[in-house]
């Protein structure tokens, strides 16, 4: 039976004034009671424009019909068809640009909630299942995986449930990439990450923290210690800073180091990030606002100031919901141009007034600088404006061929121009999502299955 309600039910979620002073995730999850009543919302429509608008294509109606049901394993059988992370894809994924867009609920009244379905179907499983040992028969063949992010790991784990032998080098000292050190507490909690990572122990695949590829271990010494194939999935975490700031000041950081300091060593916060009174957060994008609810929850006054409107803002949609419930300000049109400082530490920032011009490449009106500027008191400014590639793999293996922009160019099915050299995720797309890496990940392993079966 059709529930013909056209609101979605509402996810339960901390209080804004409790929230704003912990770290623990703001949406609580739905109970069983509402994941019914909004699965019985899904109009089962034959052509699934969801299904299409989903990057892995996911089988939206047939698991939301299970949840309406009450067959929650069900659910969790269909969805884990094609995802590996679908606690993770529940919570990150920015479902009101992807499956929601396309919703035929969405034309009368607000979309099913299919994220919010996905998450409460995860949860349930994994609150009942214990991790369990794999059980697919050794193939004998070993296989290599570089970075262990949503690429790798969907990578890993695939490869291991046909049986391969998976290392993952990771060059930090834990596993799970920007899921980790970067997405706070608040929007992912490490224990869901923790748990995918344990799953794929329990399937026998080795992970090694602390260990880089790159010129003292490269691609090549990899295979010459027996692994017959390599997936790289190292991202493209190297900060872009940009022109005029000056990032020896004290108190200017790249958001990669203010979200691991904030989300991994909370304990031993540097006090410049800890006692911050004004933080700046430029950018537009999901990093900028978490950067920027993470400076809220430590006691600063925030602000986010992004070259455009919020209109073109590419942060999620809900993301940018809580941060403005937060209280944050988000100043539009304002591009710093000098950081200054006195004695070594950062006391304002200088920022030129933009107005919009022509549409860009992207498609979203081009910031123009207007040549007037004021000056914003801050004393952390966090760089969240982009990242790019690393040459640590790519510069120290031979046979690599790159793109034009700098990322490893893959072939759909990750295939590099190097045989045996497989490639997906950030390090072959740039700055994308969660889902995106992990289907290519999937895609990889797919790849490398078949090569190596015709080894
Ligand atoms: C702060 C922030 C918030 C985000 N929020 C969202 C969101 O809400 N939703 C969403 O869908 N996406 C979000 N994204 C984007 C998303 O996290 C990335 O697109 C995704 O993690 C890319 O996956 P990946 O596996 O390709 O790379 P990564 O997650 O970057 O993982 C790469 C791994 O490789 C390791 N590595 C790098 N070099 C080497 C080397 N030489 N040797 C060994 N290991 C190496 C890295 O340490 C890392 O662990 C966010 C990104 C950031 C930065
Ligand atoms: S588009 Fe919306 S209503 Fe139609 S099948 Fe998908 S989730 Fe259900």
């Amino acid at each position: 039976m059709i529930n013909n309600v056209r609101e979605r039910n509402p996810m339960p979620q901390q209080p804004v004034e409790v929230r704003c002073k912990n770290f623990d995730e703001v949406e609580l999850g739905y109970t069983a009671a509402d994941a019914i009543r909004e699965a019985m919302r899904c109009l089962k429509c034959r052509k699934k424009p969801c299904t299409q608008g989903c990057p892995i294509n996911q089988r939206i109606p047939e698991f939301i019909a299970h949840v309406a049901e009450g067959d929650f394993e069900g659910a969790y059988e269909i969805i884990t068809d094609r995802s590996n992370l679908p606690a993770i894809c529940g919570r990150v994924c920015d479902q009101k640009t992807q499956c929601e867009k396309n919703c035929a609920q969405a034309v009368r009244g607000e979309a099913v909630s299919i994220g919010r379905l996905e998450r409460f179907v995860a949860d349930w499983h994994a609150a009942r299942t214990p991790v369990a040992a794999a059980s697919a028969a050794p193939s004998g063949k070993k296989v290599a995986v570089i970075g262990s992010g949503p690429a790798g790991i969907a990578c890993a784990g695939d490869l291991a449930d046909k049986g391969y032998q998976v290392t993952v080098f990771e060059k930090l000292g834990f596993t799970g990439g920007i899921m980790t050190y970067g997405i706070p507490q608040f929007v992912l909690p490490n224990t869901v990450v923790d748990r995918e990572v344990e799953i794929l122990k329990g399937k026998g695949v080795e992970f090694v923290t602390d260990a880089p590829i790159d010129k003292k271990k490269s691609v090549d010494d990899l295979f010459k210690a027996g692994f017959e194939a390599v997936f790289v999935g190292n991202g493209a975490d190297v900060p872009q800073v940009p022109g005029g700031i000056d990032t020896s000041l004290e108190g200017v950081w790249t958001a990669n180091d203010y979200l691991t300091a904030v989300n991994l060593n909370q304990d031993a916060l540097p006090e410049n990030i800890k006692n911050a009174k004004h933080v700046l957060v430029v950018g537009g994008g999901n990093t900028a606002v978490d950067a920027v609810r993470c400076g809220r929850r430590l006691g600063a006054e925030t602000i986010m100031v992004y070259r455009r409107t919020v209109a073109e803002a590419p942060a999620r949609y809900d993301e940018i919901l809580h941060t403005r419930e937060e209280g944050i300000e988000m100043m539009e049109l304002t591009n710093p141009v000098e950081a200054i400082g006195e004695n070594g530490k950062l006391t304002s920032v200088k920022c030129e007034i933009m107005k919009l011009g022509e549409p860009d490449e992207s498609g979203r009106r081009r910031p123009v600088g207007t040549g007037e500027f004021k000056t914003l008191p801050c004393d952390n400014l966090v760089l969240a404006t982009s990242t790019s590639y690393s040459e640590d793999v790519v510069g120290t293996t031979k046979g690599i061929d790159k793109d034009k922009w700098g990322g490893i160019a893959a072939s759909a099915d990750g295939a590099t121009s190097r045989p045996g050299v497989f490639a997906g995720g950030d390090a072959v797309t740039g700055p994308a999502t969660v889902v995106e890496a992990m289907g290519a990940g999937k895609r990889a392993a797919v790849s490398i299955d078949a090569y190596l079966s015709n080894l």
